[in-house]
């Protein structure tokens, strides 16, 4: 990773001044930032123009209160967040997380990296990010309806199909989505499709927008093994998380020939040397909502279950944080570093941390980040608006094969952008810039707006 040239250090220093406390949204800028020291010095009038720091800056945030009843009759109170980021390619974009960690500076860190991944698509959406901080976990179906009915009936004023368009992330599944579609529709009288993505595919959903993350990080990984001369044929990989992204991308793992030997949740990790077994994984995660432990209970054999470690020590070629923000720090790095793992492609958001992103490239360790690397779900997302849009649904191998063509050209761009400013192979600041030169290009046609 670059340094950040000082131009852009007093612009920093005013990010984090305007923005107390919220550390993950600093870490998303600065690593920005420092991928734009060639960007300014080539094109002084992204300076001139304050584009940079208008775009640090949310369009709208809006933050409420969501009263809703539990099981036993007592009162819940949450947090209700929607950052509206940046509008300049289309309607704003992004998922929902529930989770109880969220606060704004998460949904502002998740909102300012969309606004990138959005641009590299290549398709029209802007950037947005919203959620709760409600833990979904151990919530009957009637409690999370409740609060998905209380939450939808602040948010639904602010969201539309040419305004926002909210999708899942974090504890928002299809379930959710449901719950939170039909107070939408109830409360506007509008069967409006394309104001929520991720939708069931008997009522407006898309096909592969379930797959599509996990999917699409697994794609980048082979164009990445492919520009190698290689492929995923016979390499060992570990994915973190067991959820929506880190579930799809182990199945494309192996289509691809390739074998997943280890994941994870919360509570800790798996090793199966022979293989995760997906259809009980699927068992477990989807339909059970259970926890990893239950896979070595069901599963038997030779699989382990450990508690107290960290996924990243398991051995492996291709490593792929499918969790959450920041779980692989610097000693994870070391360690995947010392065990020969050719390739970290982030299928979650920002889940490596800049030390460790430094530690892996000082290792030969090809790095994707999650802004290239898994904006394959929001891109069948916009898949999902234009089916919408049209009233028409796509079959499931075409839908597929969009997802892979936008990923086979993000991961060409991305190198394309990093040859041209003289950095090849650096896929940091290929994903930056290029998504950075799209979106202010088009902030600057449509005015001081
Ligand atoms: P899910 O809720 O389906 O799964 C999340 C998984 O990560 C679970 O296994 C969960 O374990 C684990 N996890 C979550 N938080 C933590 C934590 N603090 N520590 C350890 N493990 C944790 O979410 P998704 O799969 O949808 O999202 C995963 C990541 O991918 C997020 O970073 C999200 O922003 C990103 N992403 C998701 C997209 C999508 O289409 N869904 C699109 C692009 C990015 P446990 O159940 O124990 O909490």
């Amino acid at each position: 990773m670059a340094e950040m040239v000082p131009e852009l250090g007093g612009l920093f220093d005013e990010v984090i001044a305007r923005n107390p406390g919220e550390a993950e949204f600093h870490q998303a800028t600065r690593e920005v930032f420092e991928s734009l020291g060639p960007v300014v010095a080539k094109h002084p009038h992204y300076l001139d123009t304050e584009v940079i720091r208008r775009l640090c800056e949310p369009e709208r945030q809006i933050i409420f209160r969501v009263p809703w009843t539990d099981d036993r009759g007592q009162v819940q109170i949450n947090r209700g967040f929607r950052v509206e980021f940046n509008s300049a390619l289309g309607p704003f974009k992004g998922g929902l997380r529930f989770h109880p960690s969220v606060y704004l500076g998460i949904v502002k860190f998740l909102g300012f990296e969309q606004i990138f991944k959005n641009a590299l698509t290549g398709l029209p959406i802007g950037g947005g990010k919203g959620g709760a901080d409600f833990d979904p976990k151990g919530r009957s179906d009637a409690e999370v309806m409740r609060f998905c009915q209380s939450f939808m009936t602040e948010l639904y004023r602010h969201i539309g199909e040419y305004t926002d368009v909210p999708a899942g992330d974090i504890g928002v599944g299809g379930r959710e989505i449901g719950y939170l579609f039909g107070q939408y529709k109830r409360i506007t009288n509008r069967y409006e499709s394309g104001v929520l993505t991720g939708k069931g595919l008997a009522w407006g959903g898309s096909q592969v927008r379930t797959e599509a993350t996990g999917y699409g990080v697994v794609f980048f990984v082979r164009e990445i093994l492919a520009a190698q001369g290689k492929s995923f044929e016979g390499r060992r990989a570990v994915v973190s998380g067991s959820g929506n992204v880190a579930i799809y991308a182990i199945e494309k793992v192996h289509e691809l020939g390739g074998k997943v030997v280890a994941c994870s949740d919360s509570s800790g990790y798996v090793v199966d040397e022979a293989g995760i077994d997906l259809e009980l994984l699927k068992e477990i995660k989807l339909r059970d909502r259970g926890r990893i432990a239950d896979y070595v209970a069901a599963r038997g054999g030779n699989a382990r279950l450990i508690t107290g470690g960290s996924v990243w020590d398991v051995p492996t070629d291709v490593a792929l944080p499918c969790a959450t923000q920041n779980e692989l720090g610097a000693d994870a790095a070391r360690a995947l570093v010392g065990n020969g793992c050719r390739i970290v492609a982030e299928g979650a958001n920002m889940p490596t941390t800049p030390e460790a992103i430094k530690i892996l490239a000082a290792g030969g360790v090809t790095f994707a980040p999650g802004k290239a690397a898994n904006a394959g779900g929001v891109a069948t997302s916009a898949l999902e608006m234009q089916q919408n849009a049209s009233r028409d649904s796509w079959t499931f191998a075409h839908t597929e094969d969009r997802l892979s063509e936008i990923m086979g050209a993000i991961h060409a761009r991305c190198l394309e952008t990093a040859d041209e400013y003289g950095l090849p192979g650096d896929y940091v600041a290929g994903a930056n810039i290029a998504a950075f030169t799209h979106v202010a290009d088009a902030m600057l046609a449509l005015g001081v707006i």
